[in-house]
This record gives structure tokens, sequence and C-alpha cells, in this order.
């Protein structure tokens, strides 16, 4: 089967728009641990946020491989698209199961960058993994819902207006299913924040923008229920393939970034008079990296296509995801050990994307549970948990 994935046009397009925000820029960031403010905005402003809105939402309507397309770009320049790249995917709840009138009100603000829909609150610190034994409540009073819980690692909320929130409106002892009782809303943090919400920042091993969050009777319209009642956990998990697709595209440009400057270092560093490159022990490791990386693309490209044409391909979406994800990291140590000593040095940028590529092993989604899913469902062996 052919099939163009390329999007060379939007390729270079995010090439010129990247090539303003070099390696100081992130670095900078990274220092300050400081949100990547101005590449966001240019990001939003060439409307390639939008990328996957229709264009009736005032979006630029492209499917999935354009989204992909320029998510592997930013991080192959050497940038990071985690400052944003949720409003991808997240906004995909909202046109699949959000009534007409959440559509109208909220889609167009987040296709011209009025409005920020960067913030996906899921993951809580006693439940983990374990999403549906979440402990956040939504209690139903006339026309608001009262929220009361905590989240934590709640990417962005300082720097979102929307938040996609996941909590229970059933208790778990009184459905039939721990799936069922969970319900999405969109949360409008500009009203909340300060009072009933409260946003605390994590500091992490990489400049992330994470948070936890305090509800606290926190009010929210019913209107913004998104859906039905008690079936949100459905709506989140038909996000997934769409996320797991994105970030591995991030993995793929990742891997690509520590390849050519791995590649590149290598045939110009000279040790005992010749290139460090010419040593099969330097050169070994980088092309087994690239060949990591090719055979996760394919993978990549695989789920994409199954995507495209209407499917829901959770068996490639995961074996990407895993395998991009572990591209990326062999990719990353090849690129640390080529560097030797200046593989730790900070003006390298090797370190920090180092730090960032380890992410992905653990979130969105770790190992482990991509690991159990084919178990479970791809070659029908008992669920482990
Ligand atoms: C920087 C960062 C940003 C994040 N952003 C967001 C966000 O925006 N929104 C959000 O909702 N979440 C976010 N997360 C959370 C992320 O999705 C979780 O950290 C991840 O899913 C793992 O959950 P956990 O940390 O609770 O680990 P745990 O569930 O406590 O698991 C710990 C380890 O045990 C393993 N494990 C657990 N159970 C099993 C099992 N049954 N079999 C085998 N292994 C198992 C896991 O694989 C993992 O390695 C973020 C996390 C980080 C670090």
């Amino acid at each position: 089967m052919t099939y163009d994935l390329s999007h060379q046009a939007i390729r270079d397009g995010v090439q010129k728009l990247c090539a303003d925000f070099p390696g100081e820029y992130w670095r900078r960031c990274d220092r300050e641990q400081a949100y990547p403010t101005a590449f966001v905005r240019a990001l939003t402003d060439a409307g390639y946020l939008s990328a996957l809105i229709p264009e009736a939402h005032g979006g630029l309507g492209l499917p999935i491989s354009a989204g992909a397309a320029i998510l592997e770009e930013i991080h192959h320049s050497g940038g990071n698209a985690a400052a944003c790249h949720a409003q991808m995917y997240t906004m995909g709840t909202v046109l699949r199961h959000g009534s007409d009138a959440q559509k109208l009100e909220y889609l167009p603000g987040i296709a011209d960058g009025s409005l920020r829909l960067q913030a996906f609150g899921v993951t809580e610190p006693t439940s983990g993994t374990d999403t549906t034994a979440l402990r956040t409540t939504a209690r139903r009073d006339g026309d608001t819902y009262i929220i009361n819980g905590q989240k934590i690692w709640t990417s962005r909320a300082e720097h979102s207006d929307l938040m996609l929130l996941l909590a229970r409106t059933t208790p778990r002892d009184e459905v039939e299913k721990r799936t069922e009782g969970l319900s999405v809303f969109l949360v409008d943090m500009r009203k909340v924040k300060g009072a009933s919400l409260t946003i605390r920042p994590i500091r992490t091993m990489m400049n992330h923008a994470t948070t936890e969050l305090f509800f606290d009777d926190m009010p929210v319209p019913a209107a913004n229920l998104i859906g039905e009642e008690g079936k949100g956990f459905r709506y989140i998990l038909s996000g997934m393939n769409a996320e797991r697709i994105l970030i591995s595209a991030e993995c793929i440009g990742d891997a690509k970034w520590f390849i050519d400057k791995a590649a590149r270092y290598a045939t110009d560093r000279e040790v005992f008079g010749r290139p460090i490159g010419q040593n099969q022990g330097v050169q070994f490791p980088i092309a087994r990296a690239y060949a990591e990386m090719r055979a996760a693309e394919l993978m990549l490209n695989e789920a994409i296509m199954r995507f495209e044409a209407g499917g829901n391909p959770g068996e490639e979406a995961n074996l990407s995801k895993m395998l991009c994800a572990d591209a990326s990291w062999a990719a990353a140590e090849a690129c640390v050990q080529t560097h030797g000593g200046f593989g730790f040095a900070e003006e390298y940028d090797i370190e920090r994307k180092y730090r960032e590529a380890r992410l992905y092993q653990v979130a969105p989604i770790s190992t482990n549970m991509i690991l159990s899913y084919i178990a479970e469902h791809v070659l029908d062996m008992p669920r482990s948990y």
C-alpha cells in the first residue's frame, strides 16, 4: 500500500518556525523551568495547534498524520512539544463526544488560540495507573456539579484556560463495572482558580510545567459535562490511540535528533588521530539506533494509516508508543556515549534532550501497561491486574 504521510510543506513550515527557537532558547527555559510561552504563541499563531480541529470549527481540518508531522519536526529540531501537544488530543474528546453547543462555544476559540485547552486531569496520587480507582468525586446539585478531590501530574494547568477532567459521579460500589460511573467535564479553570481550585507546580527532572491540583467544592456547570454522565472512562479511552500516535511521533523526532547529532559528532571528533566514528564500537550503536528508529517509524505509520482509515488501532498505537519510546531512548544513550564528556555539558543540549526522552518510558502510559495490553488483548493471555 502506498500512502503519503510526509506532509512535506507542513514539515518545512514547522522547521522554519523552529529555527527561531534554537537550543539556547530551550536551554534557558529548562534552566528556569519556564514555560516556553513565545514558542507556543508562535505555533498557535501559525495555526499548527489547530491542525486537527475541523474547518467548520475554525481549524485546519487535517488528518492525524499532519499532527504527527508537526510534533515530530518540533522534536527533530531539538525543541519539545510537551508544552502544548495535549491540545491536539484532548480537543478530540470534545469533538467526538461534546454537544453541538459545547463545540460551538469552545472549538473556535481553541482553534484561534484565544482559549487554551492544555490540561488533562486523569492521574491521581493514590490510584496511579489504576484509573478506575480514582477518588475525585463530582456530585450533582441542580444545574451544577460540585467537585472534590485531587489530581497529580496535571501538566500545563497553569498555562491553560480549560481542563478536561475525569471524576467519579457514581460510587465504585454502586456500579456493575468499575469502568462505569466516571464522567468527563470541561472545566473553565479561569472561574475557579485560586478559590475552589488550587494549583501547585511540581518541579521535575525536565522542564514540563506539571502540577498537582486540589478541588475543594469546585462548582462546574452541568452544561460542561461531556456526553453522558457515567460514560466518561469510555470517552477518555477513545482518545488514547490518538494520544499514543502523536507521542510516538515526538519520540521519532527525538530519535532523529539524537542520531543526527551523534553521527555528525562521531564524524567530526578526532581522537587518536582519526574520527571516533571510524571505530565500529562508536558507529554500531548509532547505526543500530537508526535501524530501531526506522522500524518503530514503520509501526507508527501503520497505526496512522489504520487510524485514518477509520479503524480503532489499539494494537498498533500501543506497539508504536512502546517501540518509538524505546527507539528514542536507545538513540539518546548512543548520543550521550558518542559525545563522551560533552554529552553531559549543558550547552550541547544532549543532556536536556536525554532527560526529556526518559519520560516516555513512563508517561502517558508506561511500558509495562503496554506489554499488559498486548498480552491480554492481542495474545489472549490472562489479565494480570
Ligand atoms: C512529567 C509527567 C507529566 C504527566 N502529565 C500528565 C497529565 O497531563 N495528565 C495526567 O492525567 N497524567 C499525567 N502524567 C501521569 C502519567 O500518566 C503517570 O505517571 C503514568 O501513567 C504512570 O502512573 P503512576 O505515576 O501513578 O505510576 P504507578 O501506577 O504508581 O506505577 C508505578 C510503576 O509500576 C508499574 N506498574 C503498576 N501497575 C502495574 C501492573 N499491574 N503490572 C506491571 N507494572 C505495573 C508501572 O508501569 C510503573 O512503572 C504525567 C506524568 C509525568 C511524570
